[in-house]
Parts: C-alpha cells; sequence; structure tokens
C-alpha cells in the first residue's frame, strides 16, 4: 500500500455554487479563454496543507479542471501547484459512459494502490468507485456543493487517515 493521498475536486468543493459565507470573494477564472466566476476561500490552502502535514499524505487535483487549476485556483485558495489526475474531455453519453463515471473511472486508474480520501460532491461518485476493480481502501467526503469545503470535513479525513496508519 503506496502514501495517502487527499484528492480535491474544484466545483461544487472548493468554489460552492452560492456563497456560504464572507470568507469566500469572487474571482474570474479564464482557462483557455473562456471566462468562470467562482467563489473562492484564501483559507483553505492553509487548512489543507495542515490535514497533507498532519497526516503525511499528499494533495493532488481530481476535477475537470486538470491541471488548469494550478494557474487558476491554487494561488487564489493558498495552495502551491499539486498533481493532478489527468481527465480526458469527457467523449459524451454516446460512449456508454456518464460524466460522473468518467472521472472516476480515471480517478481509479491514477490512484493506483494508494489510499485515498476524495472530497467530492458527486453524490454517485461512492457507488461508481465501489463498482471499479482493485480500488485501493479510500473515503469518499461528500461535499454538499452550497456549502463548499468546511473544517468538519478534513477533521473527518484526518481520522481516517490516521486510523488507516495505524
Ligand atoms: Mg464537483
Amino acid at each position: 500500500m503506496g502514501s495517502p493521498l487527499v484528492l480535491l475536486d474544484v466545483d461544487g468543493v472548493l468554489n460552492p455554487f452560492e456563497r456560504p459565507g464572507e470568507e469566500y470573494h469572487r474571482h474570474r477564472c479564464s482557462p483557455r479563454g473562456v471566462t468562470f466566476r467562482l467563489w473562492l476561500n484564501a483559507g483553505h490552502g492553509r487548512m489543507l496543507l495542515d490535514l497533507a502535514e498532519r497526516t503525511g499524505a499528499e494533495i493532488a487535483w481530481a476535477s475537470y479542471w486538470c491541471e488548469e487549476a494550478n494557474e487558476w485556483i491554487a494561488p487564489r485558495v493558498g495552495l502551491p501547484a499539486l498533481p493532478y489526475v489527468p481527465i480526458p474531455q469527457f467523449p459524451g453519453a454516446e460512449e456508454g459512459v456518464s460524466l460522473g463515471a468518467w472521472k472516476v473511472r480515471h480517478v481509479a486508474a491514477w490512484v493506483g494502490d494508494r489510499p485515498f480520501v476524495w472530497f467530492e460532491d458527486e453524490l454517485d461518485a461512492a457507488e461508481r468507485l465501489a463498482g471499479e476493480d482493485g480500488v485501493p481502501p479510500h473515503l469518499l467526503v461528500a461535499v454538499d456543493p452550497m456549502e463548499g469545503l468546511a473544517a468538519h470535513h478534513l477533521d473527518r479525513a484526518a481520522e481516517w487517515i490516521e486510523a488507516l496508519a495505524r
């Protein structure tokens, strides 16, 4: 078993659908010339880096933002550039796979044998992971996309990773 990972979604997790509190501020992000307006919390980076330090886990992006997250998201939330799951463009439902299943398939392939915590707002991700072969131990922490990532999510993650190490 490899060292643990903390996988991080962007939309619905770092960028909630509505502003949940005054620590969130509007940012314009324009990956490849397309502008999105996001709610981002500059305190998220510190919280996540504390979690990584405390547990010895490595943080990585698991988001359709892929490498664009390092340019557009990381500096605005106080994170360094991170490794990312390379999720190819969704081929479309005609390939017989849903958008959510496509992401899970690529996450499962990328983690290898490393246990992982995944902060994700897609409700079916846990079930979909259960349907993939050979997925290492994991904890799906479901984040309410109206609330965004909060301290209680990080506490759950820390407890789970620490229990894994025992
Ligand atoms: Mg999401």
